[in-house]
């Protein structure tokens, strides 16, 4: 693991440098080549874009920990902006959105889990009118059992709703062969939180082999995977996976960042792979933005001179 990875994961949630941060525009180099825009409009556009090149599309409007409950709301009327928008455009079809549970509720001090669900309903349930699903995001360790237990709730009514599991973690094995029933979407990563050795692997290796076993057992199972990386290794690796357990094209899919490796996110896409791009919207970029720095530390000197510059 780079030296510089949990340095970058710890500022991630310094309040004190998200101010100084956040004050620079998103269209400043190195947060636009991650984020496409801060309003609606900017992220319907992105969206059209990506259709337009045959890539799926899943949208997040940025936000998480939020400790106020207006906030949380603001961010679910938001999706539904959103959603509304997408429908009117024609583009729900091959676009869903990505919410994650902190940014509507989850850890307020009162009735936190509850109001989560309670939004989280209806966004899946405006999502379901525009005809299209919702993916709940996963959190740092701490919020997956809440996490998962919001999504056996929400699955009664909206059995699409789409998961994220993520290698790094012990438990994660377990959690996809839980998963892997008919009808289930997961979304399989590597994980993008600073998390304890009491609770994860530490190690790159370790990581990466978890990823495969885990690949396994939602490639063997009976539901959606999805592949979410940018490893050339991961991404063969699953791709020999898919033919040996019998999968056809179009029963799994890669999902990856916007920004990151776009080549390659057309180039699957044009070998007849279904490939879903991650496009994160809105002003609440930076620790979205600091998590993308600690994988790939080396875009540090690009941040820092726009920091310098602005
Ligand atoms: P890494 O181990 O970071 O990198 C492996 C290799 O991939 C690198 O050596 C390089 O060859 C290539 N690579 C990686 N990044 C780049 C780059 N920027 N440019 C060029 N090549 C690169 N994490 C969560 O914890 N929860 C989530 O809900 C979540 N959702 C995600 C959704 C999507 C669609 C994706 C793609 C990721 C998501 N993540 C999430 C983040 C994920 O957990 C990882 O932190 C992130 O994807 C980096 O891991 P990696 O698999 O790409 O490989």
């Amino acid at each position: 693991m780079s030296l510089l990875r949990q340095p970058l994961l710890l500022l991630a949630r310094s309040a004190q440098v998200k101010k100084l941060v956040s004050t620079m525009p998103v269209s400043s180099g190195i947060v636009h080549n991650y984020v496409p825009g801060e309003t609606t409009e900017a992220a319907v556009g992105a969206t059209a874009v990506l259709e337009a090149d045959g890539l799926r599309v899943t949208l997040d409007f940025l936000g998480e920990d939020t400790l106020d409950a207006e906030q949380a709301e603001a961010t679910v009327q938001a999706y539904l902006t959103l959603l509304e928008q997408l429908a009117h455009q024609g583009l729900t079809r091959d676009a869903e959105v990505s919410v994650k549970l902190s940014a509507i509720g989850q850890f307020l001090p009162e009735n936190g889990h509850k109001i989560a669900l309670e939004n989280a309903r209806t966004i899946c349930r405006a999502a379901r009118n525009a005809g299209t699903t919702v993916t709940l995001d996963m959190e740092d360790h701490t919020t997956i059992d809440s996490t998962l237990s919001i999504l056996r709730e929400l699955r009664k009514d909206f059995p699409e709703t789409g998961a994220v599991l993520q290698a790094m973690l012990h438990r994660t094995e377990a959690d996809c062969r839980t998963l892997a029933h008919e009808g289930s979407r997961v979304r399989l990563c590597k994980g993008a939180y600073l998390e304890p050795e009491s609770v994860a692997f530490q190690d790159k290796l370790d990581i990466d082999k978890s990823y495969v076993r885990c690949a396994k057992v939602l490639l063997e199972g009976e539901g959606y995977p999805m592949f979410a990386t940018h490893d050339p290794r991961i991404v063969e690796i699953v791709s020999s996976l898919v033919s040996r357990y019998g999968r056809d094209q179009g029963s799994y899919e890669y999902q990856m960042l916007y920004g990151i490796r776009p080549d390659e996110q057309r180039r699957l896409a044009a070998s007849g792979e279904t490939v879903r791009v991650y496009v994160p919207y809105g002003t609440e970029w930076y620790g979205y933005l600091m998590r993308r720095l600690a994988e790939r530390p080396q875009n540090l000197t690009f941040f820092l001179r726009s920091l310098i510059s602005k």
